[in-house]
C-alpha cells in the first residue's frame, strides 16, 4: 500500500492537495511554506477534538487506499491524510485497520422497527451509518409524526413515500383497478407535500397487490413531480421474472418521459429460466445511460430472496453468476432490501450481513472486486443518488459517519438457518461523530439525523 504521499506523488495532485488544505482551518501557520520542503509539503494543524492515526484510508471515492490520519470536530470531518495534530487532543490508534465513509443502504423496509424503538443494532454491526426507509411502494402513512419522532434515531435516517401508501391515502382504502383523474390529481399533491417534508422521491412495488394496477402514464404524472422537487423514482419493477425485460424497460420509458433518476431496485432475473436474461438487463442500463437518464441499481449480495426462503421448497431464484455480474457493474450499487420484526428478528440474514458479505466473501475471498470499489459501493454512490452533499466521503466538511474494520476478518455470520446472528469484523463505527458502536456494543443510540431530500421546505 501506498502512503500519502507516495500516492499524490506521480498523480500530479498538487493542485488538488491546495485545495483540500485550504478547507481546512488553520490554528497556527502551516509549517512548511512551500514546494521547496520535500519532508511535509502543505501541512497544517487542523481544528479538532479527536483524530484517529495508524488507518488505512479507503475514501469512497474508488481511489487507491493509503495510510493516513483523520481529525474530527463535533460532526465533521476537519482534515484527511497526512497533517500535525494539535496537542493535547485525543488520539485513537486504528492499528492499522481500513477507515472508510459510514456505510449508506439505499433500500430497506426498517421503517416500522425503527419507528417501534429498534436499536439498529445488527445494521450498525455492518458498519451502516445512513438507512433509506419506505421501499417499494410502502412508507408510513403519517409522515409527519414519523418525521418528528425519529429525528434522533440510532443511525441516519431518510424515507422514500410508496404508491401504495400515497393510492391509499389518495382512495381512502385499498382498492383495485385504474385510479381516476382526480385520485392521479390528488396522489400528485399528497406526493408534492411529502418531497416538500423532506422525502427523497418516489418508490413502487409493481409486482403486487394494488400497485400493479398502477398505469405508466399514471407513473410519469407522479413521477414528473418528483423530477420537480429534484427527488429520484425507486422500483421494485412490474416482473422481476418472465416478464422482466419489459418490466425495466417500462422503467427507462417513465424515467426519459418524466425526467426523473431511477433507481432499479434489488436487480434481478429471477428462476432458472430466465438467468440467461441477465447481462440484457445491465445492457437496457448502459444504452438508458447512453440516451441521457441518469439510471442506476441496487443489488443485494445474495441469490435468494425472502420469498423464496418461504417457500416451502426453498431454491436459489438468482445465478450467483449474474449477483456477481451486478456487483461489478458501474451501474450497480449495493442495497440490502432488509427488514427487522420485534426483537431485532429476521428472516432472510441479509438483515445481519450484507455489508460484510460484500467485504468478505466478495472482496477478500472471492475477488469479485476490490477493496475501494467495494466501499465506492457502499458510500459515495449511494450518496450521490440522495444528493447527499456532506457523505460519503473522507473529505474535510463532510459529516463524521465512519467505519473501523478489520479486512483481514470482516465476515458475515447469519445464515438461512440462523438469519439473527451479528456480523464480525466491525470494530468501531461513528455516527455524526459519535461513537456510536465499539467491539459489539450499541453506545450512542441517538447519534443519527433524520435526512432531508433537496426539495425539503423547511430542516
Ligand atoms: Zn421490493
Amino acid at each position: 500500500m501506498l502512503t500519502r504521499r507516495q500516492f499524490l506523488t506521480g498523480v500530479g495532485a498538487t493542485a488538488a492537495v491546495t485545495a483540500a488544505s485550504l478547507l481546512i482551518p488553520l490554528r497556527g501557520k502551516p509549517q512548511a511554506s512551500g514546494m521547496e520542503s520535500t519532508e511535509k509539503p502543505f501541512e497544517s494543524i487542523p481544528e479538532c477534538d479527536w483524530i484517529i492515526e495508524n488507518v488505512l484510508l479507503v475514501d469512497g471515492t474508488g481511489d487507491i487506499p493509503y495510510y493516513g490520519k483523520i481529525a474530527v470536530q463535533g460532526e465533521c470531518i476537519t482534515a484527511v491524510g497526512e497533517f500535525q495534530a494539535p496537542e493535547g487532543v485525543r488520539k485513537l490508534d486504528g492499528q492499522g485497520l481500513v477507515l472508510t465513509p459510514g456505510f449508506i443502504d439505499i433500500h430497506t423496509h426498517t421503517e416500522d422497527y425503527l419507528f417501534k424503538d429498534g436499536s439498529m443494532a445488527p445494521f450498525l454491526a455492518q458498519g451502516v451509518t445512513t438507512q433509506i426507509g419506505g421501499n417499494c411502494g410502502l412508507s408510513p402513512l403519517d409522515l409527519n409524526q414519523y418525521i418528528e419522532k425519529l429525528s434522533h434515531a440510532p443511525i441516519n435516517y431518510g424515507l422514500l413515500m410508496g404508491y401504495k401508501t400515497i393510492r391509499y391515502l389518495a382512495m381512502g382504502g385499498h382498492k383495485t383497478g385504474k385510479a381516476s383523474p382526480e385520485v392521479i390529481e390528488k396522489m400528485c399533491r399528497i406526493l408534492a407535500d411529502g418531497l416538500e417534508s423532506g422525502v427523497f422521491g418516489l418508490s413502487t412495488g409493481l409486482e403486487y397487490y394494488p400497485q400493479h394496477d398502477a398505469t405508466t402514464e399514471e407513473l410519469i404524472a407522479l413521477c414528473e413531480v418528483v423530477g420537480e422537487h429534484g427527488g429520484f423514482y425507486a422500483t421494485h419493477i412490474r416482473s422481476e421474472y418472465d416478464q422482466v425485460v419489459s418490466a425495466l424497460e417500462e422503467a427507462v420509458e417513465i424515467g426519459l418521459q418524466a425526467r426523473v433518476p431511477v433507481q432499479y431496485s434489488h436487480t434481478k432475473a429471477g428462476y432458472e429460466r430466465n438467468w440467461d436474461k441477465f447481462p440484457r438487463l445491465l445492457g437496457i442500463l448502459e444504452e438508458a445511460k447512453k440516451t441521457g437518464l441518469d439510471i442506476t441499481a441496487d443489488v443485494y449480495p445474495y441469490t435468494y430472496s425472502s420469498t423464496d426462503l418461504g417457500r416451502k421448497t426453498f431454491f436459489h431464484s438468482m445465478s450467483e453468476e449474474n449477483v456477481k455480474m451486478a456487483m461489478s457493474h458501474p451501474q450497480v450499487f449495493f442495497g440490502s432490501d432488509s427488514q427487522l420484526y420485534e426483537g431485532g428478528r429476521a428472516y432472510h440474514p441479509r438483515a445481519y450481513g450484507a455489508f460484510p458479505r460484500v467485504l468478505g466473501r466478495m472482496v477478500r475471498e472471492e475477488k469479485v472486486l476490490s477493496l475501494q470499489e467495494a466501499v465506492a459501493k457502499m458510500t459515495a454512490q449511494p450518496a450521490k443518488r440522495l444528493k447527499l452533499k456532506d457523505r460519503g466521503l473522507l473529505k474535510p466538511g463532510f459529516k463524521a459517519d465512519l467505519v473501523l474494520f478489520d479486512q483481514e476478518t470482516v465476515t458475515d455470520v447469519a445464515s438461512i438457518n440462523n438469519p439473527s446472528l451479528f456480523s464480525e469484523g466491525i470494530r468501531q463505527v461513528w455516527v455524526n461523530g459519535k461513537l456510536a458502536f465499539a467491539e459489539g456494543e450499541v453506545l450512542e443510540a441517538a447519534g443519527g439525523q433524520f435526512l432531508r431530500g433537496v426539495s425539503a421546505v423547511s430542516a
